[in-house]
């Protein structure tokens, strides 16, 4: 490689490296919240549509609790994501701040998506609905990008614990 593209000093790729995968966390926080952003809006829009016993199954308390949950959670995973951008804006460490978006995102992201598939019933594993993609999308959202378990690590470790 010429020396003239080197982005630091010998010897500190590392620090270089690992200080480039905070904000790319935070980036796969966002990712996971628009996937499963997308997941909430059409199994609103399914359960609106889908008739169960005379009645849409949004109508029945079950299906209304996991909106309200999907909506609350999103919502949590959304702030958190918000405040890393934010403090990474300043220009301030986040090493926990990224770890606890990403971690937050991805997990949510996993059980946003699940509930909606859910909520679409056998047509939620087909092809046709869009959900099943995104259901297949969601879950290297837990893996790529340091797993949810590096990520605890990361949390406790700055816990000193
Ligand atoms: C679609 C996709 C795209 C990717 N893109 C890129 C990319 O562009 N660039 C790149 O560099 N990498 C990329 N990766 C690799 C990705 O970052 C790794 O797969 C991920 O970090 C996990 O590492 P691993 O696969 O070696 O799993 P392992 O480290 O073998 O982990 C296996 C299991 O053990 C657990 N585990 C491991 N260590 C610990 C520990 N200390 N404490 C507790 N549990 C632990 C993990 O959480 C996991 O559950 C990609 C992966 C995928 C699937």
């Amino acid at each position: 490689m010429p020396h003239a593209n080197l982005i630091g000093k010998p010897g500190e790729g590392l620090r270089i490296g690992l200080g480039a995968i905070a904000p790319s966390r935070v980036a796969i926080a966002a990712q996971s919240i628009g996937i499963a952003e997308r997941a909430f809006q059409l199994g609103l829009e399914y359960a609106s549509v889908r008739k169960a016993f005379g009645q849409s199954i949004a109508q029945f308390q079950n299906s209304r609790f996991v909106l309200a949950d999907c909506r609350t959670e999103l919502d949590q995973a959304w702030l958190l994501m918000l405040r890393a951008a934010h403090l990474l804006d300043q220009g301030v460490p986040i090493r926990s701040e990224a770890s606890m978006a990403k971690l937050a995102g991805s997990e949510t992201c996993g059980r946003v998506v699940d509930r909606m598939l859910q909520l679409h019933g056998g047509n939620g594993y087909s092809r046709e609905y869009e959900i099943e993609r995104l259901y297949r999308d969601a879950r290297v959202m837990r893996i790529f990008e340091g797993t949810s378990e590096i990520q605890r690590e990361v949390i406790a470790r700055d816990l000193a614990v």
